[in-house]
């Protein structure tokens, strides 16, 4: 038998650090990359006696994430105590949820080649994150940051309904967009504000149960998810067909290696005795209280993505790709309040600026530069100032060095030449220095003129207004 024999299932658990002001059950500031051990106190160090409070903002926030991904909410919220010992956990539990989860039996929709399909959300939960271990390579100590214990997360569990790593990256993409649009996380893959555990097994196809699985834990890069997902895959078929079993365990990417390796058997609900948290409150929400916050919620990537088809006529695969990153799409309206060019905005965010961000390896959340300033050099190739070549220059320097388009046009000296006796002169100039092409031409070669264009522009490092170029060619080769 082979892979194509074997059909993989995939459910992903994504925890998502949610962007309140303050942490979950304390006072502390949860902003990122502050010195270790600055945004403490008492009850998030689990000093003796100190008593958790539940932050409003996390309730409203978690409710949030809840209704845009069709869950149903549960009205009724207990905290549990989930036991287990570590040294990044000074409280040796952690306030999660168990049975009783805030949000449940949601989805959000995935589309790949056209083709749409749901994947199930089985539960999302509020709990508390904990903190950090600095590992220290030279002594070998490590040393405990507890900044970022006690930050709110949400967890958000899917139904095993993945059956592809990309579909996997598909439904991982959808959820961030979905989180950045109702601003609940700011969604930093790399600041692991974004991270989630990928739970992986295969079947041979028409199966009816599924098989047993492997969990990757911590995972926050989407290359890595697709590259650990279609090896961990490969070596459980290969497993299956030398007659192994699979043990359910948890296991580490290493992406150095490109393989996995085992951490430790997978722990049980039962090994982390849950029990209710009894320093906390049960809360009811009211049904106002979900209605007001259904109310509040903003237009989310599917209905924006519908809405710039018909008001943009851009297409399908335009659309989807600028509405993907609400930073993108943002960008892109408010461009659009300067320069009308709807198509151009969308052209230019797709192609060149998406390259340069690949390059870079940037997310559109650090474009360095304003719509404002987008929106004004594509004005300027629109009213023929400068031509599309040298906006690609001008986009660089925008990456470079943010600023008015129009002062870095000017100070550069790209201003298009569209002067008739400047182009003129280009035009003889060229002529006189390429007979032969000339003969190619006046001989039914048209590429004659081609290349008789790209010398000038060549010749006046792509200032010439190019429109003008190919009439003044024609009109002297003519005549
Ligand atoms: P735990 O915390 O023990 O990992 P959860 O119920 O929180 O358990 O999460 C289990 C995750 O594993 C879910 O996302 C679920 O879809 C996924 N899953 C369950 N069974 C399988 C399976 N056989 N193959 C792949 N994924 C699975
Ligand atoms: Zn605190
Ligand atoms: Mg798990």
């Amino acid at each position: 038998m082979s892979r194509e024999d074997y059909e993989i299932v995939i459910g992903l658990e994504v925890h998502a650090e949610l962007s309140t002001k303050t942490k979950i059950f304390c006072n502390c500031p949860t902003e990122f990359g502050a010195e270790p051990n600055t945004h403490i106190c008492p009850v998030c160090t689990a000093m003796p006696g100190a008593l958790p409070v539940l932050n409003e903002k996390v309730v409203e926030y978690a409710v949030k994430a809840g209704l845009a991904t069709n869950c149903e909410i549960e009205t009724f919220i207990k905290k549990n105590k989930k036991n287990y010992f570590y040294p990044d956990l000074p409280k040796s539990y952690q306030i999660s949820q168990f049975d009783r989860p805030l949000c449940k039996h949601g989805y959000v929709e995935i589309e790949e080649e056209g083709e749409k399909k749901k994947i199930g959300i089985t539960r999302i939960h509020i709990e508390e994150d904990a903190g950090k271990l600095n590992h220290n390579e030279f002594n070998g100590e490590s040393l405990v940051d507890l900044n970022r214990a006690g930050v709110p997360l949400i967890e958000i569990v899917s139904e095993p309904d993945m059956r592809s790593s990309s579909d996997a990256e598909n439904y991982l993409r959808k959820m961030k967009s979905i989180l950045e649009y109702i601003e609940v996380s700011d969604c930093k893959m790399q600041e692991g504000s974004l991270r989630a555990d990928v739970n992986v097994s295969v079947r041979k196809k028409g199966a009816k149960e599924f098989g047993t699985r492997t969990e990757m834990k911590n995972m926050n890069s989407f290359r890595s998810i697709v590259r650990a997902i279609d090896y961990e895959a490969q070596r459980q078929i290969e497993v299956l067909e030398d007659g192994g079993k699979i043990d359910q365990e948890t296991l580490r990417w290493d992406d150095v290696s490109g393989r996995t390796f085992s951490m430790r058997d997978k722990e049980d609900a039962q090994d982390y005795r849950y029990f209710p948290e009894p320093d906390l409150v049960a809360i009811r929400l009211s049904e106002e209280y979900i209605q007001t916050i259904k109310e509040s919620l903003p237009e989310l990537p599917e209905s924006r993505k519908e809405r710039y088809l018909t008001q943009y006529k851009l297409s399908q695969k335009d659309a989807k790709m600028l509405t993907n990153s609400k930073y993108m799409s943002d960008l892109f309206e408010q461009a659009l309040e300067i320069c009308k060019n709807a198509k151009a905005v969308a052209n230019w965010l797709l192609s060149d600026v998406s390259r340069i961000l690949n390059e870079k390896e940037m997310e559109p959340d650090q474009i360095p530069f304003t719509a404002e300033q987008l929106a004004k050099m594509i004005e300027l190739i629109d009213k023929g100032t400068i031509s599309s070549a040298i906006g690609k220059k001008v986009l660089e320097e925008l990456f470079e060095n943010p600023k008015d388009p129009e002062e870095i046009v000017k100070e550069k000296g790209w201003i298009q030449i569209s002067d008739e006796g400047a182009i003129k002169e280009v035009v003889m100039k060229i002529l006189e220095n390429n007979p032969q092409s000339i003969v190619d031409y006046k001989a039914g070669k048209d590429r004659a003129l081609g290349f008789l264009v790209g010398q000038a522009m060549k010749e006046t490092k792509g200032k010439a207004n190019p429109q003008m170029l190919n009439k003044m060619f024609l009109e002297e080769l003519n005549k």
